[in-house]
């Protein structure tokens, strides 16, 4: 019998994979495809944020940066001398209307509370800070500008995790499990992503395609943050010498990951515009569509020891947020499997009980 099995070897399997090995566990990961075509983290946009509503989701954010600032050293080996995530810290920037405004300031609360070390604005005065902007129809919004927030390479990341699980004996396996009950281990953690309820059908995640734009424009901002109007649900940051832009539109069963090229004469380029006027000039360069892991429930993460089973643990439905969230609960399901109880950010919040009560616990600020 296997000590460990992680069903899955994206970003949670890879982060989760880590921690246990680090902790002396044998952890086998079975990835049913190693080329992680169509896996979330590799067609994610890397953000990494702190500015959410919800403690856990603050606090999940503010590890991730302290864990990605110290991979250098934490997920060095023989073969990876310099890990990096190519860390972009450009900041975040939230924008809300007056429809948003007043949950904003109640987030504002639990940012302080957490020593967030986000900046409140009112819209009035955003174009003093940031120059390229039309604030119309805004009320306020909120940033960072100490380089605690950005953007990260989400490949050179898991490999990073990858290669350091296996120099510390994880072993990763190409594989493709079809039922909980053929795994024989004394610990089993289900990181499947989107697919989870392809093994645990009591799970409410589904695959969510939504689509990023690639676009060109002949004003470049290299110092832009990622920026997200909350008013249209249109994001976008520098990448490169271009820029990326997701759409606010979604779509649940794809097969197929076409992007939804409509959107963008329809909905991004519009908003883009709206908010960003030398973005009236943009050029359509490229573009691509991934799934969320979306929680139908209630956005937010589901994490925790399955109560129906003696030995199955599971991290998934992150929603759009599970690269960032990853290094947090990579940690967290590895002190629950190992003392019993979370030790550091405590994510019991998150657990399953709360989907079969229907208890939800919604985290308003998905991009
Ligand atoms: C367009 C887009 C933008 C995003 N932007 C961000 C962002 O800015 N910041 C952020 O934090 N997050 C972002 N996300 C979300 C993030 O990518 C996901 O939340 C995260 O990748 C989830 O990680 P995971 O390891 O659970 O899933 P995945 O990365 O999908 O990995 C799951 C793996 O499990 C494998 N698997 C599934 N079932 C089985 C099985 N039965 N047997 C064997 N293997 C199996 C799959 O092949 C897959 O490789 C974005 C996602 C998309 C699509």
């Amino acid at each position: 019998m296997d000590d460990v099995v992680v069903v899955g070897g994206g970003i949670i399997g890879a982060a989760t994979a880590y921690f246990l090995s680090k902790e002396g566990r044998k952890v086998r990961v079975i990835e049913r495809d190693p080329t992680y075509k169509k896996a979330s983290f590799p067609l994610s946009l890397g953000g990494f944020r702190r500015q959410f509503f919800q403690k856990e989701n603050i606090n999940l954010g503010k590890f991730a940066l302290e864990f990605i600032s110290d991979i250098s050293n934490t997920l060095k080996t023989k073969n990876n001398l310099n890990p990096t995530a190519s860390m972009v810290p450009n900041g975040y920037l939230l924008l809300f209307g007056p429809e948003h405004a007043k949950e904003q300031y109640e987030a504002l609360k639990n940012h302080k509370a957490c020593q967030a070390g986000t900046k409140n604005i009112p819209a009035s005065k955003l174009k003093e800070i940031f120059s390229w902007i039309n604030p119309e129809g805004l009320e306020t919004a909120t940033y960072t500008d100490n380089k605690t927030e950005g953007w990260i390479d989400p490949h050179m990341f898991h490999n990073a995790l990858k290669n350091k699980a296996t120099e510390l004996g994880a072993k990763f396996e190409k594989g493709d499990i079809k039922k909980i009950s053929d795994i024989k281990a004394k610990t089993i953690v289900s990181a499947a992503g989107c697919w989870t309820k392809e093994l645990l059908e009591d799970i409410p995640v589904a695959p969510q395609k939504h689509t990023v734009f690639r676009v060109k424009c002949p004003k470049h901002y290299p110092e832009m943050p990622l920026t997200g109007d909350l008013p249209s649900g249109v994001y976008w940051r520098p990448e490169g010498k271009e820029y990326l832009a997701g759409s606010p539109n979604s779509k649940f069963d794809c097969l197929d990951l076409e992007p939804e090229w409509d959107d963008f004469e329809n909905l991004v380029w519009p908003a883009l515009a709206n908010r960003v006027p030398e973005f009236e000039q943009l050029k359509l360069t490229g573009g691509w569509a991934g799934y969320y892991d979306c929680n139908t429930l209630d956005n937010n993460a589901i994490v925790g020891k399955h109560p129906k089973y003696e030995n199955v643990f599971l991290a998934t439905g992150f929603t759009g947020r599970g690269l960032m969230q990853s290094p947090g609960i990579g940690r967290g399901l590895t002190e629950l499997i190992t003392t019993g109880k979370y030790q550091t950010i405590d994510l019991s919040c998150f657990g399953i009980d709360r989907i079969f009560t229907k208890q939800k616990r919604t985290e308003p600020y998905v991009l």
